[in-house]
């Protein structure tokens, strides 16, 4: 299987990092082996002294595809549910600024972390999903997927016009604002709407 993320997915997350505000969805992927195993905390990596949450709903391909068009994309995806994508920012920026690609940021061990649990779409407003995050009990970041630049059925369309997609690929949506940096001891609660999606203990 493979992890897609989209980058910059959310105007006010895209503009607190400086970003242009994309035409086009802008994606990129993590390795299998990012995948934090079901409830494992998560280690800071030695490399980085900036790692920073970002809270995404993750769609789960439920069917194989290859340029699949927007007004099918519906049919490709049954389940939903909520990850971080960790993301080491000070290696991120270095990066960035020399032009490199800035992979290793973003596909570590352990940097995608995904719910214990999905929720089936029939029982969500796709076009409204509220999801937050809380670190130590203090929301940081609090989301709805009304405000995503290119919603789910766009970010289908466009992916599989590059890649196959296959049933159990993931794909992370964007984070919204106020991604921060974590630190040994935080204890991190993603929500859909009411429900408890993970908790991670930070290590
Ligand atoms: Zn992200």
């Amino acid at each position: 299987m493979k992890i897609i993320c989209i980058g910059r997915n959310y105007i006010e997350h895209t503009k607190e990092l400086g970003n242009p505000i994309p035409k086009e969805p802008l994606f990129f992927l993590k390795p299998e082996t990012a995948l934090q195993p079901k409830g494992h905390p998560f280690f800071i990596p030695d490399f980085s002294n900036d790692i920073h949450y970002e809270t995404e709903i993750v769609i789960k391909i439920s069917k194989l595809g290859k340029h699949i068009e927007e007004k099918f994309a519906h049919k490709y995806y049954s389940q939903i549910g909520l990850g971080i994508d960790f993301t080491a920012r000070d290696i991120q920026e270095l990066c960035k600024k020399k032009g490199l690609p800035w992979e290793k940021s973003k596909g570590f061990d352990g940097s995608a972390q995904i719910s214990t649990i999905f929720i089936d779409k029939s029982v969500l407003d796709l076009k409204n999903i509220s999801f937050r995050l809380e670190k130590n009990d203090e929301i940081v970041q609090n989301g709805n997927s009304k405000n995503m630049i290119f919603h789910f059925d766009k970010i289908i369309s466009y992916v599989s016009q590059f890649y196959t997609l296959r049933i159990g690929d993931l794909i992370y949506t964007g984070t919204p604002a106020g991604v921060g940096k974590v630190t040994a001891g935080d204890i991190l609660i993603g929500y859909i709407e009411e429900k408890e999606m993970f908790k991670v203990i930070v290590k």
